[in-house]
């Protein structure tokens, strides 16, 4: 058997490895010693002469957390696994040799406590929700490896003064304060919790630290201490009740005290309960006697009395709680129990664990249902603050880059989300997707610890249908910005393509300074600026030829869409008409005149809705025209619908199309936009129904236009 009898001078203060095995085979006679022996061996060598930060021999660490273990009375295997629980990550140790000499199980448990550890070289952004969520995945497996955790986080806290950097305490106290304690809590590990924050709290707030220990003091120098007093009346009081009871007392922890004090809004002086008694009896029954002693000798703080007796935490604890004014402006709180409360009140599910018949695999289950329960549910006011930082963690899921950056995400997210997580440029480029390896569709949502590999391509641009597929705040916010500049370019474009028209038909050349004042008397920022306003039609096109040229939107500009040219046979000469607005006929269509009271005729295209609806009234009220083109009738805009894919610059070949074949476009106004198309109705000025039908049929056959419809 291994055995090292003697321990090198460097290991002086170290627990023994006699001492430790003793310890353990104090409450658990069945312990397989060799087993433990084993494992301390075998951590002394693969630690060899590394240090601590305190000058300690690294090797001491884990024997500590050893030890700590053994005051919570846990078994065999999780006592070798903490003596093991660094070999893996901080020495040449492997796991396949690990399972060779200590088997699975152990080989088991420590790799779990090796994953919980890697977390902690994360990036701080990611670090809390990243530790939380291997956590819950390694309480899944086996609650002894957040045991050995928490035990080697509170060794660490101890020794937390040795290391140098003051970032580095700062950053595991604050972990400790945000992660471990409220964990040590959940599972009922109170002594731990306390210890922790106390810990946590002294590096964190060592200001407000040391004023409250400092009043404590004076506190207690001033009064006397008077615990003592207070705990033996107490204990008095019962026996004369005929209540056998253990009293302890204590002041509250600084941190606890602080949180009372910033919760409350009050002054350390304002204070009134700073000491806590603790009333152990016999049975739950004895527990109700007591608390009746109590409230007969002084009045109880109202709402400040719990019974977690009948009516116990989620995490298991049980206890009366209430608070009694001792004495003028002294309020003590007192807690009563039994004796097996107590002892699961300090150290929660592992001290039930410890205490109550050997958890073995099938018993196991259960507890993690327990447990599981209660990191998902809180239902008391006082837990609500974790219970808040739970949720938020439940719906979120982690996945990695392939070079192992962890991203947190909100449950759903999909690899474009992932994709701006990691960095906008990458989002904006993404064309695909491989998640553990395998190509995927960018719209697949990514599971709790997927491994996502982003596929870019420079030529990319974020496209219109990722809106319906991210779900993260940073990836739509980037997605429709780009969106937004993309639309903006192409407006601008097409805003030039009638730019340029419009100055073309300006009275005279166009001065040197005729673009700025336009832009000041239009309250533009930019050329750009005047050239999407002109493509969004915010303006006629007489204002903006005005702007450029004031007084020249008089008789010779705008050639008017209905102009002159228009005849159309059998009207009365002079009187007034106009071209529907509802089908925009152009000179061809077959047309009919409608007689409107006070608006004169109105000319629509003979197939136009308007008239299928009047024809199903009464024939009093519609008035029908016969009408038709007048010979060389030119000119009049026809109104279509094109649906155009969503792609970059579709718009654009639109325009150069309608161009291409001789129309203007007048209008032009977004109308629906999906994942796929958006459609656009264009007023377009044509000559005939024959120039429309030929720009129609052009459109159709390019490749940006899906789809087009006259209206
Ligand atoms: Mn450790």
């Amino acid at each position: 058997m291994l055995q090292s009898n003697a321990a090198p001078p460097h290991l002086q203060g170290v627990l023994r490895q006699y001492e430790l095995v003793d310890r353990v085979l104090e409450y658990d006679p069945q312990a397989n010693e060799a087993l433990l022996n084993r494992a301390y061996v075998f951590s002394l060598h693969a630690h060899g002469s590394q240090k601590r930060a305190s000058g300690d021999p690294y090797f001491s660490h884990p024997i500590e957390v050893a030890g700590i273990l053994t005051d919570l009375r846990l078994d065999d295997e999780t006592i070798a696994t903490a003596i093991l629980h660094d070999t893996v990550e901080d020495t040449v140790a492997t796991p396949e040799e690990i399972e060779r000499i200590f088997g699975p199980s152990v080989a088991r448990l420590v790799e779990g406590v090796t994953k919980l550890s890697k977390i902690e070289a994360q990036t701080e952004s990611e670090r809390a929700a990243e530790n939380l969520r291997k956590f819950l995945l390694a309480m899944s497996d086996d609650i002894r490896v957040l045991l050995v955790k928490l035990a080697d986080r509170l060794h660490n806290m101890r020794t937390l003064h040795h290391i140098a950097k003051p970032e580095k305490r700062r950053r595991i106290a604050k972990e400790t304060m945000d992660i471990y304690a409220p964990l040590a809590e959940r599972i009922g590990m109170y002594e731990f919790m306390r210890e922790m924050q106390t810990l946590a709290f002294q590096q964190l707030e060592p200001e407000a630290y040391e004023s409250i220990a400092r009043r404590l003091e004076q506190l207690g120098e001033a009064g006397g201490n008077r615990i003592p007093a207070i705990a033996e009346g107490l204990a008095g009081l019962l026996a004369r009740g005929g209540v056998e009871a253990e009293v302890s007392g204590r002041e509250k922890h600084p941190y606890s005290i602080w949180r009372k004090m910033a919760e409350r809004h009050i002054s350390f002086e304002q204070l009134s309960d700073i000491m806590a008694f603790r009333v152990v009896v016999d049975s739950e029954e004895e527990c109700y006697r007591a608390l009746g002693l109590i409230h007969r000798r002084w009045p109880s703080v109202p709402g400040r009395f719990k019974d977690y007796i009948s009516t116990p935490k989620r995490n298991g604890y049980r206890s009366l709680h209430t608070t009694v004014i001792h004495a003028e402006n002294t309020r003590v709180e007192i807690q009563v129990r039994t004796r097996e409360m107590h002892a699961q009140a300090e150290f929660g599910l592992a001290a039930h664990w410890a205490y109550k018949d050997r958890v073995r695999a099938d018993h196991q289950s259960s507890w993690i249902r327990d447990l599981v329960e209660i990191l998902d549910t809180a239902d008391s006011p006082e837990e609500l603050l974790e219970h808040t930082r739970m949720a938020m963690y439940a719906d979120r899921i982690f996945a990695f880059t392939p070079k192992g950056e962890l991203h947190q995400l909100p449950k759903g997210a999909t690899p474009i989300d992932f994709a701006y997580a990691v960095h906008t440029d990458l989002g904006d480029q993404a064309v695909g997707a491989k998640i553990n390896g395998r190509v995927v569709p960018l719209s697949t949502v990514i599971e709790n610890g997927d491994q996502v590999q982003i596929l870019r391509s420079a030529g990319q641009t974020p496209q219109r249908a990722w809106l319906g597929v991210a779900i993260t705040g940073k990836a739509l916010a980037a997605i429709r910005r780009s969106l937004r500049h993309s639309e903006r370019a192409e407006h601008a474009a097409l805003g030039r393509k009638l730019y340029v028209d419009l100055v073309e038909r300006l009275p005279a050349q166009l001065g040197q300074d005729a673009l700025a004042h336009a832009l000041k008397r239009l309250k533009l920022a930019d050329e750009e600026a005047l050239l999407v306003a002109i493509a969004r039609r915010q303006f006629t096109d007489a204002q903006v030829m005005e702007a450029l040229m004031p007084g020249s939107a008089g008789a010779d500009i705008a050639p008017a869409p209905q102009a002159s040219a228009i005849s159309i046979k059998g009207l009365t000469p002079g009187v007034a008409f106009d071209l529907a607005g509802c089908c925009h006929p152009v000179p061809g269509d077959r047309i009919v005149g409608l007689r409107r009271p006070d608006a004169g005729i109105e000319v629509h295209a003979i197939d136009c809705g308007v008239l299928t609806d009047l024809a199903d009234r009464s024939a009093a009220e519609t008035d029908w025209v016969d009408l038709a083109w007048g010979d060389g009738a030119d000119g009049a805009v026809a109104r279509i619908q094109v649906q155009v894919k969503n792609v970059p610059g579709s718009l654009g070949i639109v325009s150069t199309i309608i161009g291409a074949h001789g129309a203007n476009i007048i209008a032009l106004r977004l109308d629906t936009r999906d994942a796929r198309f958006h459609t656009n109705t264009i007023d377009v000025e044509v000559h005939d129904v024959q120039q429309l039908m030929r720009l129609i049929a052009g459109l159709r056959a390019a490749d940006a236009v899906n789809a087009v419809e006259r209206v």
